[in-house]
């Protein structure tokens, strides 16, 4: 790298991270600001996880959901490096690579996201299943073959949380395993999606009574073994059988983020202003669920791709303005309203002053996926298979 040129460097191709690169790609560089862009990821692919579920019910093929990134940048001046982040050294500007090599930048972007953390439930790190990448996808549909072909009369399956995740899994569940199906959603709380429009509590609590999804609220996991589930309710223990046991709950950041000399909240998400900048260093941006997002009126955001995306925007327009001696725009988060996937051909949605449920629903959400895919390539590509396969 020359003098001259500056690097930014984005850490994670989520939602967040790949954005971004792809929006400073459409920004009008001059000579005199020469940039590098890479992005760094420990995937080779993108994964567009609101579509995760369609790949237990086989809906849609993983290279509709989870492009590699060397076709989303093939077009591009981004370059991208498939490593593991191990390190970030603040006061060198060096990034710490798995392989031992580093990387130096002029602009970061820290957009690692979450994990779901399975140490919080006794037995969960050994029993329990995560369903966040394409890799818990897979492992998820071949534990499901293996029960579907053992000729076992019933499969039991056990969903920690009833938020957006737990409800929309035991759903596409229901509607794959059909009869064979006994599902649960085991809930602290007194209700499902308690953060959602009150059309979308409705019509997803109509979709798990259908589907005869059983709900245990105000309940707690104790402890997840081989073959059962342990549940705590009104101060009175019960162990029953289970196949699988789902873990939606218990968000967490990676150490590698937390304990990094920067401001973060209780939930180890990193502080930052209203330019995405972090609070103790201009250089850096956090977006996506690594960051505490709030809107302009300081209202929290839920850690979602709606918000991921829309900061991407943001931060690119912010690095190509901080190094072109233009102002920066404060981040306005436009709600566009929730979508959930309760099955097959079925879905809810409120937005925009709509509300719309069944298979209207589940095109309108279809439609709206496709257009927020990245890359119009990939666009193209999905929508063709859909067209010919439908
Ligand atoms: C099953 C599921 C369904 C969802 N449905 C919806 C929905 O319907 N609507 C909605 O708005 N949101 C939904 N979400 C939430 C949404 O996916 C996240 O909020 C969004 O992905 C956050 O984007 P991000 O870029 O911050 O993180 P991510 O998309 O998680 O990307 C983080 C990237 O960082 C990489 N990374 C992490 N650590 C390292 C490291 N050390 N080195 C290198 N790379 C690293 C990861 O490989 C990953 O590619 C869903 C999430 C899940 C799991």
């Amino acid at each position: 790298m020359s003098d001259l040129t500056k690097r930014i460097c984005l850490l994670g191709g989520g939602f967040a991270g790949l954005y971004t690169a792809l929006r400073l790609n459409e920004l009008p560089w001059q000579n005199d600001s020469k940039t590098e862009i890479i992005l760094v990821d420990q995937g080779d692919r993108f994964l567009f996880s609101p579509l995760l579920y369609e790949l237990v019910t086989g809906e849609m093929q993983s290279w509709e959901i989870a492009p590699p990134f060397s076709e989303l940048l093939a077009n591009t001046s981004v370059q991208f490096r498939q490593q593991k982040v191990t390190g970030i050294d603040l006061n060198n500007r060096e990034i710490k690579l798995e392989n031992l090599e580093s990387l130096n930048y002029d602009k970061l972007v820290i957009s690692t996201g979450s994990k779901t953390s399975k140490e919080t439930i006794k037995g969960g790190q050994k029993y329990g299943l995560t369903f966040r990448s394409l890799n818990d996808a897979y492992l998820l549909r071949e534990k499901l073959r293996n029960l579907e072909n053992s000729g076992q009369e019933k499969i039991r399956v056990a969903i920690i949380g009833g938020g957006y995740s737990g409800v929309e899994i035991a759903c596409k569940l229901a509607d794959r395993l059909g009869e064979k199906g006994r599902i649960r959603i085991i809930e602290k709380g007194a209700k499902i999606l308690k953060q959602s429009p009150t059309f979308n509590q409705e019509s997803a609590q109509k979709a798990l009574e259908i589907r005869k999804i059983w709900l245990d609220f105000e309940t707690e996991v104790t402890e997840i073994t081989q073959d059962s589930i342990s549940l705590l309710y009104k101060g009175e223990e019960d162990t029953i059988p289970v196949d699988l046991v789902i873990i939606t709950v218990g968000n967490q950041i990676s150490d590698l983020i937390s304990d990094l000399p920067l401001t973060n909240n209780d939930k180890g998400q990193l502080k930052i202003n209203d330019n995405l900048q972090v609070l103790d260093n201009r250089n850096i941006y956090a977006i996506g669920d690594v960051a505490e997002a709030k809107d302009e009126t300081g209202k929290m955001l839920p850690p979602t791709a709606q918000t991921a995306i829309q900061q991407a925007d943001y931060c690119a327009w912010n690095i190509w303005a901080s190094l072109n001696k233009r102002p920066l725009l404060p981040f306005k988060y436009q709600p566009l309203g929730e979508m959930i996937t309760l099955g097959k051909d079925n879905a809810t949605l409120t937005g925009l002053g709509l509300e719309i449920e069944g298979i209207p629903g589940y095109l309108t959400r279809r439609l709206v996926y496709l257009y927020r895919l990245p890359t119009w390539e990939h666009k193209f590509k999905v929508a063709l298979n859909w067209i010919i396969n439908n």
